[in-house]
């Protein structure tokens, strides 16, 4: 599943190519072809991320939602575009390239109380200028549910995966089982930090590097893939070299280093 980050540099890679101009869409697959028909040559105004899901804006304001769920994937052609093969979703042709939705969760015109349900049950999105972390604060330090879990559910906080939430509380020493009410508020403050942090680097970079440079002796850029995280999918902490525990957390696997983190 991808990650908030990936989401929100989806939407400003096809914000570049698509955004201010009219757009043909259709659905070579079929399984969107009323909504496709819907939106075809009308202006998309912009494409705003929350959390993993994305909101088209087209002109007359209707809004198209987007959830790639675990198996979605767009693909982007900058110049020629391929005749259609294969399951495609929905085909956006704009100004500067187009874009090929394969596989997504959801794919779907809003009407404007979808959106406000869909809206209301996500917490803040880290990576979001008008996110506002209290919201999430006001359920963590209230809840007896295991911090692990919290940071991951979505509408506790928007974006953040399997990936940075091992990392972030890594780095801060927080174990992934400890009780969301335990936490201090500067603890919050910290976790909060962080995860923007990560997630943004990540959207900026296109890929997760939570190590540091001064950790991994080499600019980030030049990390090998195994190795750019401290404890997620380690055997060992790349902290201090314990070995890494792994278990099952609300169905999802978890990564800690019981030495480091308490
Ligand atoms: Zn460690």
């Amino acid at each position: 599943m991808p990650e908030g980050h990936t989401i929100h540099r989806a939407a400003r890679k096809q914000r570049e190519v698509l955004a201010g101009a009219p757009v043909q869409a259709t659905s070579p697959q079929g399984r969107f072809a009323d909504g496709a028909a819907l939106l075809d040559g009308r202006v998309l105004r912009d494409i705003e991320a929350h959390g993993k899901h994305l909101l088209y804006r087209f002109d007359d304001d209707i809004t198209m939602h987007v959830h790639l769920g675990l198996f979605g994937r767009f693909f982007t052609h900058p110049a020629e575009v391929p005749e259609p093969r294969g399951a495609i979703r929905l085909r956006l042709v704009g100004r500067d390239a187009a874009v090929d939705l394969r596989g997504p969760t959801a794919c779907e015109v809003l009407d404007p109380d979808d959106e406000l349900r869909l809206l209301a049950r996500l917490g803040p999105d880290p990576l979001r200028p008008d996110a506002d972390p209290d919201r999430a604060w006001h359920r963590i330090s209230r809840s007896k549910r295991e911090i692990g879990a919290l940071v991951m559910d979505q509408s506790v906080m928007a974006g953040v995966g399997n990936v940075y939430r091992a990392e972030a509380l890594h780095v801060l020493g927080i174990h992934p089982s400890r009780e969301g009410r335990s936490l201090t508020r500067d603890e919050f403050d910290a976790l909060w930090a962080t995860v923007c942090r990560m997630l943004r680097d990540g959207e900026c970079a296109g890929r997760i590097v939570t190590v540091s440079a001064a950790d991994a002796g080499m600019p980030k850029s030049r990390i090998p893939r195994g190795e750019r995280t401290y404890v997620y999918r380690q055997r060992e902490c790349r902290s201090c070299g314990a070995p890494v525990a792994m278990w099952d957390m609300a169905g999802r696997r978890a990564w800690a280093c019981e030495e480091c983190q308490h």
